[in-house]
């Protein structure tokens, strides 16, 4: 029986880990949905910067490139962000996870727009959240194993401005669902996060 749960939340609020490891725990099978549009993103900056390559990158796109290990770079995150905001770039990619979300033996799907426009029947919605400083932190913990040259500052004005632009963009814009869980990690280890989101999730598989 298909069992989804949505996982959404800001850049580095914890909700990739979270959907990892509640994928691992519970079987389920698991998309990063904002690898989708990082791919895009990234396709874009070398192809060139307009609204009709963007819509173009994201008809071609196919699951091999979202295997490429330069995704998770701030400037491909930029790039994603700004390609996000393109109407048409999301409307090609929902059949996509709409489908993935409907795996028989259950599937987690994280990024902005889950909760509220993917997945808006999902039967578990958490909205991971934690204070910009902290997700900074996080994240240039992150980039700073590969990017010598990446500053904290650099990191959270990234974050600032991705957010400003995810949560202000008409189209799908990052919102907590009005049935989603709200799940702060500002003060939790990566563990006790990880064993919340598990408890919200079987509680509601034994209630069903
Ligand atoms: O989650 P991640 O930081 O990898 O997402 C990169 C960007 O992709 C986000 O800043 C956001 O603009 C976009 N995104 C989105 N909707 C999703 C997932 C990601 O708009 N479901």
């Amino acid at each position: 029986m298909s069992f989804t749960v949505a996982i959404d939340g800001p850049a580095a609020s914890g909700k990739g880990t979270i959907a990892r490891a509640v994928a691992a725990h519970f079987g389920f099978a698991h998309l990063d949905t904002g690898l989708l549009y990082r791919a895009v993103g990234k396709k874009v900056m070398i192809r060139g910067d307009s609204p009709e390559i963007a819509v173009q990158m994201a008809r071609e796109l196919t699951p091999d490139d979202l295997m490429a290990d330069d995704l998770r770079t701030a400037e491909v995150a930029q790039a994603a962000s700004k390609v996000a905001s393109i109407p048409q770039v999301r409307s090609t990619l929902v059949d996509f996870q709409k489908t993935f979300a409907k795996q028989p033996n259950g599937a987690v799907l994280d990024g902005r727009d889950i909760g509220t426009v993917i997945c808006p029947d999902a039967d578990v919605k958490l909205f991971v959240v934690a204070s910009a400083e902290v997700r900074a932190e996080r994240r240039f913990k992150e980039l700073s194993a590969n990017d010598t040259n990446i500053t904290l500052e650099y990191v959270l004005e990234d974050i600032k401005t991705r957010d400003a632009r995810d949560a202000g963009r008409d189209v799908a814009p990052m919102t907590a669902a009005d049935d989603a869980v709200v799940l702060n990690t500002s003060k939790l280890t990566i563990r006790q996060a990880i064993a919340a989101a598990v408890a919200v999730i079987t509680d509601k598989r034994v209630v069903d």
